[in-house]
């Protein structure tokens, strides 16, 4: 029997998975996608937000300060990505300036760093803010991450010391098990264990942490069609900018924010590029995360509001992604009182990435410490930092294509990423298997030419490090294969 089977290997599951390996527990990920962060993780604004906006009282709010207190040493500590970019929000009108004044007075109640800047003074800081803006609050402690980079590293780690990762293993019921199944160290009383049901066979947990996403409303259900909550997807589209030869924006460009959400954003990447986006629009379809020429039409005439010079025909890609919107607008995390060791972490929506570190000890803080006996592990194993050349200086980079000339092959000329680095993100513990987990991991056709020129020798790599024909090579899931074998004639 598992101690702790988390189901969803999104920022929230990693995070989870990352903080239960450092005891004595057994721990199991399930996650339905072909890799670690299929969902909301992989398509975001990607901000750390400083926690000005959310609702007082609600756990959002509290999470979000801490949350981004907590990045900086964790991105740190898990050799990821962290840039310090800070934010404003714009105000356009004397009405949005009214509440750049509220914004203003809620942040120093919370201890988020925050001050109003005029015209003047946010345009010598900002020289493409649109004619419109007035006055901005500037967020200096909002931040930028690679989230799935955070989850990756996270999940290797995890891996490392035991955790066991099931990809491709979509949970399809869940089972109480009789109340004398499973007796708490703790308190010494008996109740359920709950045997989990996927495609890939049945494990039993003697607690389960629902961590899908959009679909943790219908994980819980499946265990409590009674005591039920209902997610919906919020779906957000995004235009993505190639690097420019001077950037847009240096800091994340809020607009002022609205009943649905933060509005749409100009936000400058960790890699360099510019995120256009997201729009904002409730779908009954929790796999409807594709983009549509209409919404994206309106996501351009919204960021022309905040920011001007705007080279649209620098897009190279468009992408999607849903926010998991609960009933309430807060975020519903709580041991669930019918079934006892059961916990939700639903409705995470935005900023459900900022949180994430701060959701994960208030899990372990709230209810985990009061489940198990947390026993430290005598040996904790950290994951190996892996040569990253663009972070690299050239005497570093001469070292390494001496020890191994695979590092000064280049693969990807738009990102400059070697061979090296691609059979890296394969060997490792959390290897890639597929193009887009490749992409992911060290960003091969990630740039302007989105894989055209270097798919093919990642397709070759693949299949020679796994040890499969080319032919079996997948872009992400099942079915999924880029080369098809031709008829002969
Ligand atoms: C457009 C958009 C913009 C956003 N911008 C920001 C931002 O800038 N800052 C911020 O703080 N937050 C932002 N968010 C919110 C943030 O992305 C999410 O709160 C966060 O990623 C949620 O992580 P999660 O781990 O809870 O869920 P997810 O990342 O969705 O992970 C859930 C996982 O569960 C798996 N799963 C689902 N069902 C099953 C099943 N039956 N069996 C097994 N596995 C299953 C899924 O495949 C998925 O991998 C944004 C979200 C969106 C969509």
């Amino acid at each position: 029997m598992y101690d702790y089977i988390i189901i969803g290997a999104g920022i929230n599951g990693c995070f989870l998975a990352h903080e239960l390996s450092k005891y004595d527990l057994d721990v199991l990920v399930l996650e339905k996608g072909p890799d670690v962060a299929s969902g909301a993780t992989m398509a975001n604004s990607a901000i750390i937000h400083p926690g000005h906006d959310p609702k007082p009282g609600t756990l959002k709010a509290k999470l979000n300060v801490r949350g981004n207190e907590l990045y900086p040493s964790v991105c740190k500590e898990m050799d990821a990505a962290f840039r310090q970019t800070s934010a404003f929000v714009v105000a356009t009108n004397q009405e949005e300036l009214a509440v750049i004044h509220t914004l203003h007075e809620q942040s120093q109640t919370r201890n988020v760093p925050s001050e109003i800047l005029d015209r003047a003074q946010a345009i010598y800081l900002e020289p493409n803010l649109s004619d419109n803006v007035i006055a901005a609050l500037n967020l200096p402690s909002t931040g930028i991450i690679t989230p799935w980079e955070v989850a990756f590293n996270l999940m290797e780690e995890a891996i490392l010391n035991d955790v066991k990762l099931y990809l491709d293993t979509k949970v399809l019921s869940i089972i109480a098990r009789p109340k004398t199944c499973y007796i708490d160290a703790k308190s010494g009383d008996s109740r359920y264990a709950y045997e989990v049901i996927t495609g890939k066979g049945n494990f039993i947990g003697s607690n389960i942490i629902n961590a899908a996403g959009v679909y943790a409303d219908e994980i819980y259900s499946m265990l409590n069609p009674i005591d039920k909550f209902t997610i919906t997807s919020r779906k957000g589209e995004y235009f993505i900018l190639d690097k420019l030869p001077e950037p847009l924006v240096s800091r994340v460009i809020y607009p002022i924010p609205s009943s649905k959400g933060k509005g749409v954003l100009v936000v400058p990447t960790i890699h360099g590029n510019t995120l256009l986006g997201p729009s904002s629009e409730f779908i009954d379809d929790k796999n409807g995360d594709f983009t549509d020429t209409e919404t994206l039409e309106y996501v351009r005439s919204q960021v022309k509001k905040t920011v001007k010079n705007i080279p649209f025909n620098k897009a190279i890609k468009t992408f999607a992604g849903l926010r998991p919107t609960g009933p309430t607008g807060d975020f519903i995390i709580e041991e669930s009182f019918d079934f006892p060791g059961f916990i939700n972490i639903g409705a995470i929506q935005s900023p459900g990435l900022a949180s994430a570190p701060a959701i994960c000890e208030y899990v372990m803080d709230t209810i985990i410490e009061k489940q198990v006996i947390l026993k430290e592990k005598k040996t904790y194993i950290k994951r190996t930092k892996l040569p990253i050349l663009y972070k690299m200086a050239d005497s570093e980079k001469q070292k390494l294509w001496k020890e191994n000339p695979s590092y000064g092959k280049i693969v990807c000329r738009c990102e400059h990423i070697s061979e090296g680095e691609i059979i890296d993100s394969i060997r490792r513990p959390l290897g890639a298997t597929t193009l887009d987990g490749v992409k992911k991991r060290v960003r091969p056709s990630m740039g302007r030419c989105q894989g055209s020129f270097c798919q093919p020798a990642i397709i070759e790599i693949l299949a020679s490090e796994l040890n499969i024909s080319v032919e079996e090579v997948k872009l992400y899931n099942e079915g999924s294969n880029v080369v098809i074998k031709g008829e002969s004639n």
